[in-house]
């Protein structure tokens, strides 16, 4: 790979770093710890933390680089979540004042937009996975112009493909390719992965959210039926998913928006990037591409559709005519 080589290692050592956290927060996971935020996602020790040592990173190599994040200093406000996170920080970093914790964490307030270039995180992505102990994704971009150029997505429990044991982490930069490398080697260049060429939609494996409320997996079903996939969906939590599909595992990720939803950028900045560097598009449900120009939103996209660039334009012709009421029933 060859350009942004600071930016590249910064932020694959900071995922790295935020994943042991996870997994140290994960071992001794502690049910207490845990409380609901406004719109009732679970956040946890570990999505706290995690974001203040990528921001911190992030921070110390560049400084003038404003940072999207999901989470803020707000969720401190209950004593015992504050004093887990700084004691989940000091196991693998040194320790950090509460003022320097809230403050890694209110960095990630930035706006996003369409000028200059930001960083944007899900410090943990499938937060529902990782509380089930399935996957869950530290995802890490940096968006260029409102174009995601850098993506890394670690996967603590996703198994490698090469076989040689948990953890993987994908690492893709525009016009550079994506690889996948072990999560607990991430220094070491990996290996180049690719989309699935399989090219009838009717071989096809497509993955969709764990949780319905996320996706509507009805209606997806009924796309899948008009695609002639005969496949049961390969259900995930996280961007994970776009891991999947970019090393071939699935080929199609589908995201069926339920009413009026829209995406968080950082659920699916970095997926993009490693999806489409493995030679995938991704689109919302209509097929348009994804404006990453809208703010901490997608507020121009509804949904997600990644497929293989051969397969793409026939899975949103279905996704299109499933969602206008086409029904499941033509052919394919
Ligand atoms: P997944 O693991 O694919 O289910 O995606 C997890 C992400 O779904 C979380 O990070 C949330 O930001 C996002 N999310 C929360 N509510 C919704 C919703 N109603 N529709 C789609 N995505 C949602
Ligand atoms: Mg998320």
């Amino acid at each position: 790979m060859s350009g942004r080589g600071a930016e590249r290692e910064t932020a694959i050592a900071a995922v790295a770093r935020a994943a042991l956290l996870c997994r140290s927060v994960r071992d001794a996971f502690d049910d207490r710890l845990r409380q609901e935020k406004a719109d009732r996602s679970p956040v946890t020790v570990a999505d706290l933390g995690a974001q203040v040592i990528v921001s911190r990173a992030l921070a110390a190599t560049f400084p003038a680089d404003p940072l999207v994040g999901e989470e803020d200093s707000a969720s401190l406000a209950d004593p015992a979540i504050a004093d887990a996170v700084a004691l989940a920080i000091a196991a693998v970093e040194p320790a950090l004042s509460a003022g320097a914790i809230a403050a890694a964490l209110d960095r990630g307030g930035a706006a996003g937009g369409a000028a200059g270039r930001w960083w944007t995180l899900d410090p943990v992505d499938g937060t529902k996975g990782f509380l089930r102990n399935e996957q869950y994704a530290i995802a890490l971009a940096l968006v260029e112009d409102g174009v995601p150029v850098l993506g890394i997505l670690g996967c603590p429990n996703l198994p490698r493909s090469d076989g040689s044991g948990i953890g993987a982490l994908f690492l893709a930069e525009r016009g550079a390719g994506a690889e996948e490398r072990s999560l607990d080697d991430p220094a070491t260049p990996g290996r180049r992965i690719r989309v699935s060429g399989v090219t009838s939609t009717a071989a096809a494996r497509y993955a969709e959210s764990v949780e319905a409320a996320h996706s509507a997996q009805d209606e997806a079903a009924a796309i899948a039926a008009r695609l002639g996939i005969a496949r049961e969906p390969i259900r995930m939590d996280s961007q994970a998913k776009y891991g999947v599909v970019a090393r071939g595992e699935a080929e199609i990720y589908l995201r069926i928006p339920r009413g009026d939803y829209r995406e968080n950028i950082w659920d699916h900045a970095a997926g993009v990037v490693v999806v489409e560097e493995a030679g995938g598009v991704v689109s919302d449900v209509d097929g348009r591409p994804l404006d990453f120009t809208t703010g901490r939103r997608l507020l121009g996209n509804r949904g997600i559709v990644a497929a293989p660039a051969a397969l793409h334009a026939k899975v949103v012709d279905a996704v299109r005519s499933v969602l206008a009421g086409g029904g499941p029933a033509a052919g394919h």
